[in-house]
């Protein structure tokens, strides 16, 4: 109307290459393994159709806590590029095998033994809050009860019974293990006719009876076999350590002074095996009371922080003396599933994050001569 002329071509649309999404995920850092996610080969399944952008961030465990995190900042940088309308983003997890399963547990990709350097510091409790932590995270999680002296780990799930046995495709006969809170679940205990009696094993007994146990249980496909092992380090326990092909062992203390320095031995113990030790943590650190909220510290503090930081092995985190912990396992169902938000709860999550992290660090250091640090 006055003249002027309007260029009706739009401009042109930028092009989106792979190398363009690549950089801009490459600024997304995995925490553990401290390297970005492209170099570390997270990044799949890569697909640009106009302004839309597809990809998989495959993890290397379920139970990673910045696993929301990763994706919101996936979804920022790549859709901080120019021309890119849409971002689909699909979080997974393929949790790396240690490679030492072998034959004997072909489905398996890493068994983690619990062991403490004496009875009584809550072992098989922390086993069972691991246990049913990984597999809330997603993962496939298997706990065997290996501490035949005293089979804790049923009741601690509320199991009983015995288990159904089922045949294999060769002709054999196999276990198939209780399920309790997604977790499959084997034990002496469940075999024992009569399980207030005593087991009274000899080292080499316990050796071939848990790794017939083990071997001969339809585990399936596990992401994270944990093996609660018997207490200290008797003849039993070394002999199970060194027949279970272990990913790693993680020592359970109590903050006592006495109870450090045994589970210091452990861990010497389990080291001189060339057993990889994933890491230690304090059981029945603080005592918050229930009325006043003061934090107590019953049996002292911090020790076995301390000492891991000496022993220059993974720390992995505090859980509260707490009767909630106490009641949740003496009623069958870990505090984990049974107050899943509570403090107790989030104590040991945290801990099964940072387990489940120091496997991957660890398999990671095994495919790769990328320089890897430990948490
Ligand atoms: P272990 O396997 O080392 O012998 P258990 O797991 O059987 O030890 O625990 C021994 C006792 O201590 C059990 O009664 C258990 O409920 C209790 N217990 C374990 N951890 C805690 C905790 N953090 N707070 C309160 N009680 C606990």
């Amino acid at each position: 109307m006055f003249g002027l002329r309007r260029n009706s071509a739009s401009p042109a649309k930028p092009v989106i290459t792979e190398e363009v999404v690549l950089g801009a995920l490459a600024r997304i850092q995995d925490p553990d393994l401290r390297r970005d996610i492209v170099a570390l080969g997270f990044v799949k399944d890569l697909a640009i159709d106009g302004g839309r952008v597809a990809f998989k961030i495959e993890l290397t465990t379920p139970a990673c806590p910045v696993k929301g995190e990763m994706e919101r900042q996936a979804r920022e940088f790549v859709g901080a590029i120019p021309g890119v309308e849409r971002v689909d983003v699909q979080m997974t997890a393929q949790v790396r095998s240690m490679g030492a399963t072998g034959q004997m547990l072909p489905g398996v990709r890493n068994v983690i033994a619990i062991a403490s350097g004496k009875g009584g510091v809550g072992k098989s409790t922390v086993s069972a809050n691991l246990a049913v932590a990984l597999a809330r995270s997603g993962a496939r999680v298997g706990l065997l009860d290996a501490d035949i002296y005293g089979p804790s780990i049923p009741g601690l799930l509320g199991l009983s019974g015995k288990p159904q046995v089922k045949p294999t495709a060769t002709g054999d006969q196999v276990f198939d293990p209780p399920v309790a809170h997604d977790v499959k679940v084997m034990s002496l205990g469940f075999l024992l006719d009569d399980p207030s009696q005593p087991v009274i094993w000899r080292g080499p007994m316990v050796g071939s009876g848990v790794s017939q146990l083990l071997g001969q249980t339809d585990w399936g496909e596990l992401d994270y076999l944990l093996v609660d092992l018997p207490p200290g380090t008797g003849d039993a326990t070394l002999t199970l350590a060194q027949r279970i092909p272990l990913a790693g062992v993680v020592i359970v203390s109590q903050p006592q002074r006495v109870s450090l320095e045994i589970a210091v031995k452990a861990l010497k113990a389990f080291q001189s095996l060339k057993v990889r030790v994933l890491g230690v943590l304090e059981n029945m650190s603080t005592f918050v009371c229930e009325s006043c909220g003061a934090e107590h510290h019953v049996f002292s503090h911090g020790g076995a922080r301390e000492a891991a930081e000496r022993l220059e092995v993974p720390f992995l985190g505090e859980i509260p003396l707490s009767l909630d912990i106490c009641a949740a396992s003496d009623a069958g169902t870990p505090v984990v599933a049974h107050k899943p938000d509570s403090p107790q709860a989030l104590a040991f999550t945290r801990i099964a994050e940072g387990l489940a992290a120091q496997v991957s660090i660890a398999s990671m250091r095994q495919r790769t001569s990328i320089p890897l640090r430990a948490v």
